[in-house]
Formats: C-alpha cells, sequence, structure tokens
C-alpha cells in the first residue's frame, strides 16, 4: 500500500545518505521522489519526514479523518521547478495513497509530457490531504486546516512555477471565486511565484471537446516558465 512504501522507506533511505551510500530505489519509484538527492541537505530531508509523519496522524478534520483510508501527502520531486496542486485526492488516490492516479492521474501525466516532462520531475499534491466522502468540494474549514501542511510543502520545494488544476483548486489558491474561464489564460502569484491554472483531467475526461483549451494553457504555462528561468 503506498502510505507503506512512503512511511517505511523514508528512513532506510537516510540511514543510506548518512552512511555515505548511494541512495537506491528498492521500490521502483524513482529516488528523486522521496529520498535525500545531492540539492537536499539532511536537514530538509529531516523536515519532510516529520512534516509526511505529522499529516500521516492529522485528525484536524473529525469527518474526513473517519473516512479516509490513508492521508495522500504528495509525490514527485522535491526539488522540482514546477508544483501542481489538486483539490484533494478521489477514491483512488485514497486507496493507493498517492495524488492522481487512476484515468485522470494518467491524462495529468499526459498533460505533464506535453510540457517535457515526467512525473519525476514534477511535483504533485492536493490543497487536502484527505479524500472528502463521495468526492465532495472541500469545505473552507477543511482547506484551512490542512494549509499549513501545503505551505511547508511549498516552503521546502520553493518552486519557480504553480500549476492550479482545476477550478477548485484555482479558486481556493488564489481566495478567489471567479470561473475558470476568467482564471485561464493568465499569469497570477502565489507566494510570490507565478501561478498558471489549468483545467482538472478529470473534468477532461468528461469534456473532451475542452482538450484543444487544455493544450492551449499548457503551453502558455510552458511559456510563462520559460520567461521566468531565461
Ligand atoms: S484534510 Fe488535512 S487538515 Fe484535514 S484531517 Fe486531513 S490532513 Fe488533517
Amino acid at each position: 500500500m503506498g502510505i507503506h512504501v512512503w512511511v517505511l522507506r523514508i528512513p532506510a533511505l537516510l540511514q543510506q545518505a548518512k552512511a555515505g551510500e548511494k541512495v537506491t530505489d528498492t521500490d521502483g519509484i524513482d529516488p528523486r521522489s522521496n529520498a535525500v538527492t545531492s540539492k537536499e541537505s539532511q536537514s530538509e530531508a529531516e523536515k519532510w519526514e516529520l512534516l509526511q509523519a505529522e499529516v500521516a496522524r492529522c485528525r484536524k478534520c473529525g469527518g474526513l479523518c473517519e473516512t479516509r483510508t490513508q492521508t495522500v501527502f504528495g509525490s514527485g520531486n522535491k526539488n522540482a521547478d514546477w508544483m501542481l496542486i489538486g483539490e484533494a485526492p478521489g477514491q483512488q488516490e485514497d486507496l493507493q495513497g498517492q495524488p492522481f492516479v487512476g484515468a485522470a492521474g494518467r491524462l495529468l501525466t499526459e498533460m505533464i509530457r506535453a510540457i517535457g516532462l515526467s512525473r519525476d520531475d514534477v511535483y504533485i499534491t492536493n490543497i487536502l490531504k484527505c479524500r472528502p466522502p463521495g468526492n465532495r468540494d472541500p469545505k473552507a474549514d477543511e482547506a484551512a486546516n490542512c494549509r499549513n501542511y501545503l505551505n511547508r510543502q511549498i516552503e521546502l520545494i520553493q518552486p519557480k512555477i504553480f500549476l492550479a488544476i482545476g477550478r477548485i483548486a484555482a479558486q481556493t489558491l488564489l481566495t478567489t471565486d471567479e470561473p475558470l474561464s476568467k482564471l485561464r489564460g493568465k499569469v497570477h502569484s502565489l507566494n510570490d511565484t507565478p501561478l498558471v491554472v489549468v483545467y482538472h483531467p478529470a473534468y477532461l475526461l468528461r469534456n473532451l471537446a475542452d482538450k484543444k483549451k487544455a493544450w492551449l494553457d499548457l503551453q502558455f504555462a510552458m511559456q510563462t516558465y520559460r520567461e521566468i528561468t531565461n
């Protein structure tokens, strides 16, 4: 189960790193996803470990902590330039302990490929780390409860660009109720870092006609990234 992998392998990888051994990937997951890398100091690794453990035992949202299978912390490269933020785990994510799996996850992987990257190049997480029952929208108090965890992930990663995945994530991160149509195609700012809004892959699966617009959004995000890094 996903959480088993996440919780147990980090201390082992830390031990490898402390012993000066090459950090290996024994679970078939890219080592950059979870382990100490050359860019990541030991204290940062410890902060990640503590944060993930804190999230795993969090019970701030009474309803969600009762109904979740497990928390879904995030996955990907902890030194990523790109940080992708969705709204909350769904059923498959709750079962597997990983963000954006299943059909929507596969489409997100394709969207990431469209900007010339793989899932191992970016960091993916959600505003809520627990699944709302029935995949309902996150409530404002739940998003507020969980925000500190997201902020600490952002602080550790220090991405160069954010992608807000879908309307709920965009509206929550930007504290606005503007519709997605008004939020797309603009460079917003979160923590003084550019943020671009893209369609949620689950929405695109239901609305194939909007895939062309999604491609334009991704091109816009890529262009924004190039401008800030050149
Ligand atoms: S959604 Fe976040 S704040 Fe709420 S119980 Fe889960 S981890 Fe805690």
